[in-house]
């Protein structure tokens, strides 16, 4: 095929792609509607761009990056391991990465860690091991995974059967087999769904991607219930909520609820490409040599940097930071709240994984805030999340307040009719 120029390609993309004005200059395959802004650099929670704009950012690379931008001790950590040596395969033991799944496991339920590169893939792993544990243990008919309505797990061609996502399996031939989907929050349609080939039960504790929709404890406990009664893994995406993100290092510490399989991503590398399944002896046993495997899983930059993102979130006081700085960011959302009650519907999420759900297009409020020099993500059911680096202070927050109140205001003027929300009056 003729290699496009740069130029035609955006004309040929602006001609055929509805997000026209977004698509950037290149020959980037345009699966995503990405804006025209690019950052040179970044500073703790600043995103500076090449004319030396300051972006506040509170989207973390989508919640990866929990210590912010260019944080010394990770720049160390990377930066030394670079000198010594990147990458050995496998084949070999990688000491870092020993030490790295056993403080995994002394911090969590877990036995046993398998390293990859990315969320999907730590899903890969959770959903195969899923599988093969039944099958060692003798019940290899079972291979069926329920999940949930409004779930996201990866864009893999399994993730994509696991996510259940119209929008993200059409065209791409038949899904995957082996994955019931039920709507969020009914116990009664999972039973329904539990037959003699179900295996697992997936399910994200917070879903983050569906919308800051937090699962409640008792629909958790009653999980766990159904998968000890049935023989099943409960198995928990933790790729978002993870590493302090919902003011626990994982997200089921205050649920009351343990699961035998996680699957960590994103702030794990706090920047870095890693993911990690996480399981109990049990759970894993039937993934002996040879079952699994991965090239660059466990390279030694990736676990040299993972290392310190925990030396940092597993010091004395660094959680309870995260869970004092959530309470009094959610107060002073709850104010904006009551005073734009025809623009924020509801604050929701735990810890700094916190959804705005909007009353007028949450795109609007994304753009916006991106106009204040604020950047925050969408996500489903008409919410904007709030996912800014673990480590902001007192000025971000007053920042990010005043501009969140700005955009507010002037969204308040753009959809003059709006319903109010319920509590509006009880402002103070
Ligand atoms: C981001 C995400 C994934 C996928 O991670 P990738 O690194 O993009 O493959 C899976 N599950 C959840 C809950 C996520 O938020």
């Amino acid at each position: 095929m003729k290699k496009v120029p740069p130029g035609e390609a955006a004309h040929f993309i602006s001609e055929c792609d509805r997000w026209t004005k977004k698509v950037v200059n290149s020959h980037l395959l345009p699966t995503y509607a990405r804006v025209d802004l690019a950052f040179e650099r970044g500073e703790g929670a600043w995103l500076i761009t090449a004319a030396g704009e300051r972006y506040l950012d509170f989207t973390s690379g989508v919640a990866v990056n929990a210590l912010g931008h260019a944080h010394p001790y990770l720049v160390k950590a990377l930066t030394e391991q670079a000198q010594k040596v990147w990458h050995v395969s496998n084949l070999y033991r990688i000491p870092d990465g020993e030490k790295l799944a056993d403080r995994l496991c002394a911090a969590s339920f877990a036995d046993t860690v398998f390293f990859q590169n990315s969320g999907a893939e730590a899903l890969e792993c959770a959903i195969k091991m899923a599988r093969k544990y039944q099958s060692a243990s003798g019940r290899p008919e079972r291979f069926r995974i329920i999940t949930f309505e409004g779930a996201f797990h990866g864009r893999t061609l399994t993730t994509i059967a696991a996510t259940g996502n119209k929008k993200y399996l059409d065209g791409f031939g038949p899904p995957v087999e082996g994955f019931d989907q039920v709507p969020f929050g009914d116990l009664d349609a999972v039973k329904r769904a539990i037959g003699p080939a179900t295996a697992a039960i997936l399910i994200e504790p917070i879903q983050g991607e569906g919308g800051v929709r937090v699962v409640s404890h008792n629909f958790l406990r009653a999980l766990r219930k159904l998968c000890d009664d049935h023989g099943l893994l409960l198995v928990f995406d933790e790729v978002q909520t993870g590493i302090g993100r919902t003011g626990d290092l994982f997200a089921y510490e205050h649920t009351g609820v343990t699961p035998d399989i996680m699957a960590l991503a994103k702030a794990l590398g706090g920047g870095f490409p890693i993911g990690a399944c996480l399981a109990t002896a049990e759970a894993g046993k039937g993934m002996t040599a040879g079952t699994h495997g991965s090239t660059f899983g466990g390279n030694p930059l990736a676990m040299a940097v993972a290392n310190a993102v925990l030396d940092i979130v597993l010091a004395p006081g660094f959680i309870e930071r995260v869970r004092k700085t959530s309470l009094l960011l959610k107060q002073r959302l709850a104010e904006i709240k009551d005073r734009h009650a025809a623009v924020i519907a509801e604050v929701r999420g735990e810890g700094l994984l916190i959804g705005l759900r909007m009353v007028p297009p949450a795109s609007e409020m994304v753009d916006e805030l991106r106009a204040e020099k604020m950047i925050t993500v969408a996500a489903g059911d008409n919410v904007v999340r709030l996912l800014p680096p673990l480590i902001i202070g007192e000025h971000e927050m007053s920042e990010a307040v005043a501009r969140i109140d700005r955009a507010c205001a002037r969204l308040a003027r753009a959809h003059p009719r709006a319903k109010p929300g319920i509590r509006q009056g009880v402002a103070s």
